[in-house]
């Protein structure tokens, strides 16, 4: 089969830092597409496969996981998209082969796209994708399903947020937590899930978007996206001060990955209400929940619900649909971007430090994926 030589960011084992190395890069077999990529961003999500792997895959890994880039070839069978097109790259999307997809439960997706592997490292590793995509390269191949078509004057360097944190966020208010017209809505965390969660729930209609987090310097881009309170969570007690503001709310989203968090937006719930918990969780932690009458936001009499999403729970027309919002400036992606940066392993260093340190909502990485010439 013939290869290409990228430039991917590899990463060796669970805790080593990521590094930029050329990689081997197969053809697109049947139902794959080649892509080069043109913008990625890095998201928690990373950070977390980074410190405790791959979900269960085996190393070395190929970072990243929210891309867009340019089609450059297509395998056999692929009528869509085609070579040229410029695509959003998602790991999101149904796989159309796990069990809940098979029965015809699209939006339970487990995410096993029974791909084989098409990236190598120089010395002959196989690599796998984060989050069984892998997008932190100049050229990937990934499944033509994990690709949707750009909407023209879409730039890719916001458009890619919609790969993992944009639409995680937006799943989670529209598909997961089914936020209605005249809802008020409590979003916990406002880094670019949190921020995205707001902006789902104002395109929703909800009345009342309460915004919380712990740093005050992230609630005038929380006001600027559908905020229509903020809570400081550093002082004082959140749960009570959100139960004090609307009652109970009807939905309240948690952007935190924190165990403690999720109790707290079980506890922010109104009768009924559902809560979402959307972070990632560290391994093998718990949560406890007030569950008898008595506690305020106790789950029994109030009814509530608590789901869990990985991803916003999309199928493909979502997807169409949120670029369309995007495209209409409905969805403002550009405001997540706190910094385009050029893909060098300094750079991404300086992308894990920032994002860990709460500086930032999202860094992208202009990635120069050229298509090959002769290949677009
Ligand atoms: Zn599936
Ligand atoms: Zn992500």
């Amino acid at each position: 089969m013939a290869t290409i030589e990228a430039t991917g960011v590899v990463v060796r084992a669970a805790g080593e830092p990521p590094r930029l190395e050329p990689i081997v890069v197969d053809d697109p077999g049947p139902g794959e597409i080649r892509v080069a990529v043109t913008a990625n961003g890095l998201c928690h999500s990373d950070h977390w496969a980074i410190a405790n792997g791959n979900w269960g895959a085996p190393w070395p890994m190929l970072l990243g996981h929210e891309g867009a880039g340019v089609v450059e070839a297509v395998g056999l069978g692929v009528t869509s998209p085609t070579p040229g097109e410029p695509v959003l790259l998602t790991w999101a999307m149904p796989c159309g082969v796990c069990p809940s997809c098979v029965r015809d439960r699209p939006r339970r997706c487990a995410h096993g796209w029974a791909q084989p592997p098409r990236m190598r490292t120089a010395d002959g590793a196989t690599l796998t994708g984060t989050l069984a995509i892998g997008t932190f390269a100049t050229h990937v191949v990934v499944h033509a399903a994990q690709a949707v078509a750009l909407p023209p004057g879409l730039d890719p360097l916001a458009a890619c947020l919609l790969g993992c944190g944009a639409s995680t966020g937006v799943g989670a208010a529209v598909n997961t937590g089914d936020v209605r017209p005249d809802d008020a809505v409590a979003v916990i965390g406002l880094g670019g899930i949190g921020l995205a969660a707001v902006q789902g729930a104002r395109i929703a209609g909800a009345r009342r978007i309460v915004a919380v987090d712990l740093l005050p310097a992230k609630f005038d881009a929380a006001r600027a996206l559908g905020a229509t309170d903020v809570v400081d969570a550093s002082v004082g007690d959140a749960v009570a001060t959100v139960r004090e503001m609307t009652g109970g709310v009807d939905v309240a989203l948690e952007a935190t990955g924190v165990a403690a968090v999720v109790a707290q937006a079980v506890a922010m719930l109104g009768r009924g209400g559902t809560a979402v918990a959307i972070g990632v969780p560290a391994p093998a932690s718990d949560i406890t929940l007030a569950w008898g009458e008595g506690t305020p936001g106790a789950a029994y009499p109030n009814k509530v619900r608590l789901t869990v999403t990985d991803g916003g729970d999309p199928v493909p027309e979502d997807f169409i649909a949120w670029l369309g919002w995007a495209a209409d400036g409905r969805l403002d992606l550009g405001a997540m971007v706190s910094r385009v940066a050029p893909l060098t392993e300094d750079e991404i260093g300086e992308g894990l430090r920032a994002m860990l340190a709460g500086e930032v909502v999202r860094t992208v990485y202009r990635v120069d994926g050229a298509p090959l010439p002769g290949t677009a």
